[in-house]
């Protein structure tokens, strides 16, 4: 008898925390509502509330479907659940806890970003000591190529993510694991650093052409290193007699040194704009930016990578200055 009742309020238990989360989830789908002013149709009524019939007619009748009258009228005193009219993205390359994320804003829209995370594949680039860790250029420069992938997307641009690492998404911990399964856009990266760099700027010229005559430029993202250990600037190249380039990579320069001269004011930061002949700025056809962000081998700089808050930093400041290059020079 007492183990039946134990059972009985186990299958209770049970049933209420069912209960609790179903209603949890469900909440993520709670719906604002309105009600219909006398006489008013559904078109005029989609309308009052900011719906483009068009749009959201088909989606408004499947979510009140029960309460409309005859050829989907609408009734007195009524509250009608209205559609949700945020938009979600879907990205799989963030990892599973970011691959769906809100637009907040149209503001790039129809602009197309071509990010090149450096090195990748059988090339992991510069290697950085810390203390018993040895950090990896390819794939710290990757997470900061992500983040900022992200926030062009959250602001309504596409992106195209040359080098892919299906199983690395946005990561927050310290030190990332090396690994060599980077593609290009899903091909194989070759070791030899020709074919490597060919690879990559023919994988965007190719998107270039498919995406004319959008706004459109190309982001190559390092993280250095210097024989030297010491702390440097960061770097912004540009493609030789490239104008666009050049404003481009002094948009962006600008807001770092804003940033850097707000949270370290001490450290008489400069970042460095300057024209370098390097082959994916010269065969880039699409205007072209090459950011090498600091020495891997020097301590300080090193703070700069290990942090995901910095890394963020980082990225949210390279969207801030495209975004400025793009109001300015679109
Ligand atoms: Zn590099």
């Amino acid at each position: 008898m007492i183990s039946l009742t134990m059972r009985f309020i186990k299958i209770i238990f049970f049933i209420y925390v069912f209960l609790i989360s179903t209603n949890l989830l469900s909440q993520s789908n709670t719906y604002n509502t309105s009600i219909p002013n006398k006489g008013e149709g559904l078109n005029a009524f989609l309308i009052r509330n900011n719906l483009n019939p068009t749009e959201h007619k088909a989606e408004f009748i499947e979510l009140n479907k029960k309460n409309l009258g005859k050829k989907n009228s609408l009734r007195k005193d009524v509250a009608y659940n209205l559609p949700n009219t945020e938009k979600w993205i879907e990205e799989p390359l963030f990892g599973k806890d970011r691959s769906k994320f809100k637009l907040d804003s149209n503001i790039l829209k129809g602009t197309v970003f071509h990010l090149v995370s450096g090195h990748g594949g059988p090339d992991p680039g510069a290697l950085g000591k810390y203390g018993d860790k040895t950090l990896a250029e390819d794939e710290y420069a990757y997470d900061i190529t992500l983040r900022l992938a992200k926030r062009l997307m959250e602001n309504g641009a596409k992106v195209n993510m040359i080098i892919q690492d299906e199983n690395d998404g946005i990561r927050d911990e310290s030190f990332l694991k090396m690994s060599d399964d980077e593609t290009c856009m899903g091909a194989t990266i070759p070791l030899d650093q020709m074919k490597r760099l060919k690879q990559r700027t023919e994988a965007v010229n190719k998107l270039y052409a498919q995406n004319k005559p959008a706004y459109q430029r190309c982001v190559v993202i390092h993280v250095d290193s210097r024989s030297t250990g010491k702390s440097i600037d960061v770097f912004f190249y540009h493609a030789p007699k490239s104008k666009s380039g050049k404003k481009a990579a002094e948009e962006i320069r600008s807001v770092f040194n804003t940033k850097y001269n707000k949270h370290q004011p001490s450290r008489g930061y400069s970042g460095v704009v300057k024209d370098r002949n390097l082959y994916v700025l010269r065969k880039t056809i699409p205007t072209a930016v090459f950011v090498e962000l600091g020495n891997i081998r020097n301590f300080s700089d090193q703070q700069r990578f290990i942090l995901q808050d910095n890394r963020q930093a980082l990225a949210n400041w390279m969207y801030e200055g495209l975004l400025n290059d793009f109001k300015k020079h679109k």
